[in-house]
């Protein structure tokens, strides 16, 4: 199946291919033709699947194709980051519709609340809000939801644990009576469904299941002072035996550090990362395809993109950042129902990062004991751990409003 089953206006199609998709995931296979039938629907989806391009093309597609312009589209989410990434996706397949949008959150100064109020009056089709800022933009009268006929719910399971149950009900009954409720959450708890259950009118329903890693890898994880790392890792690398190993870690200097440190151990390896030509990144990909090296460290981008046979070890020297990223990770061994190992180094501060993995995948990992010489660890104690900070805004600028002409 293409994008081009769904048969898009051709102005949604041209945003759809300049953002490089082209294939569907499972729930906008399923979802797109039940939203664009116009049914209630609810979703049971995490984050990495493809939700928000699920719900927010067949509504694009309905907005294009309306005679008369009002608000149209109202997106709830959890945060202001989820909001932001929503608004930019919107920007991204709108870029030839004419269509407009506009995040609304709180934590801004007077400012921010003023160029919020100004946007709204100049007219907008779709505002993606977080629950308490848009109850005040309500109150302020600057929003007129007569003409709302899609509200979709993002990330609804968050949003009640963050306690957003009775302003996303008061946000409701601000709404009209006929429109269509798009109810989008990664768990389904009896609280969801009874506010599902409240909300939708005979809804659809569509479940993804996530994403898990193969059966045959053997998962460990060793809680590891960064100091600790580099003699840990020589360590398991001179007792292995396997013919073929990776070596991830988050970032690109760590990377470099890696490829610089371990040649010590004499095994035949390279780090591979962006500041490399791209001729010297195929070849040391082809050379590790041949076994000629035996161990490879890359970041991230080389957990999606490489598909090579026999890798019987994965060593995560980090915990990734996204718990989608584990599961790429060591999805590189065990390739084709053969046997893996993964290994997964956790320092204090990537406990909470890891749980949230092990959430994921639905099992707890087991913690390998450190080998005496390396020294002692400390407890798994993922609750008593902040995470990292929340990177910025990637594009590092505020939006306010824009409505781009149709081209
Ligand atoms: P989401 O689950 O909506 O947060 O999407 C996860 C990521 O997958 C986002 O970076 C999307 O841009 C990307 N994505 C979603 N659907 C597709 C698709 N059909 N083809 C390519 N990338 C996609």
């Amino acid at each position: 199946m293409t994008f081009e089953d769904f048969h898009f206006d051709a102005r949604l199609q041209d945003g759809l291919s300049s953002m490089g998709y082209d294939k569907p995931t499972p729930i906008q296979e399923q979802a797109i033709p039940l939203i664009s039938a116009k049914h209630d629907l609810i979703a049971c989806a995490q984050t990495g699947t493809g939700k928000t391009a699920a719900y927010l093309l067949p509504i694009l597609n309905n907005i294009i194709n309306s005679d008369h312009r009002h608000l149209n589209t109202l997106i709830i989410a959890p945060t202001r980051e989820l909001a932001q990434q929503i608004d930019q996706q919107v920007e991204g397949f709108a870029y030839f519709t004419g269509v407009s949008s506009i995040p609304i959150y709180g934590g801004g100064d007077g400012a921010t609340w003023d160029q919020q109020r100004k946007a709204l009056e100049a007219g907008v089709d779709i505002i993606i809000a977080t629950p308490g800022r848009l109850i005040a933009q309500l109150a302020s009268g600057v929003i007129d939801l007569k003409y709302v006929q899609h509200l979709v719910l993002d990330e609804a399971d968050r949003m009640l644990d963050m306690g957003f149950h009775d302003d996303i009900v008061r946000i409701i009954k601000a709404l009209p009576e006929t429109k269509q409720t798009l109810f989008f959450s990664a768990t389904m708890p009896p609280r969801i469904r009874t506010l599902a259950n409240r909300i939708l009118r005979n809804p659809q329903e569509v479940n993804i299941a996530i994403s898990k890693p193969a059966e045959g890898i053997v998962q460990e994880a060793y809680l590891v002072r960064d100091d600790q790392k580099e003699k840990l890792a020589t360590k398991l690398l001179k007792d292995s035996d396997y013919s073929s190993i990776l070596i991830f870690a988050s970032t690109k200097e760590k990377v470099k550090q890696l490829g610089r440190l371990l040649p010590k151990i004499g095994l035949p390896l390279k780090a591979i990362h962006s500041d490399l030509e791209q001729t010297e990144r195929e070849e040391i990909l082809r050379e590790f395809k041949n076994k000629k090296l035996k161990l490879l460290i890359g970041t991230d981008v080389l957990s999606r993109g490489i598909d090579v046979e026999g890798i019987g070890l994965v060593i995560n020297y980090d915990v990734p950042p996204d718990p989608e990223d584990y599961i790429h990770r060591i999805g590189r061994t065990a390739r084709a129902e053969s046997t893996g190992h993964a290994i997964t180094f956790i320092n204090e501060h990537d406990q909470r990062r890891f749980f949230q993995i092990e959430k994921l995948i639905g099992k707890e990992i087991t913690k390998t004991p450190l080998p005496e010489d390396i020294g002692t660890s400390f407890e798994y104690s993922p609750e008593s751990r902040s995470a990292h900070p929340k990177k910025p805004n990637p594009s590092g600028r505020k939006k306010f409003f824009k409505r781009r002409p149709a081209k």
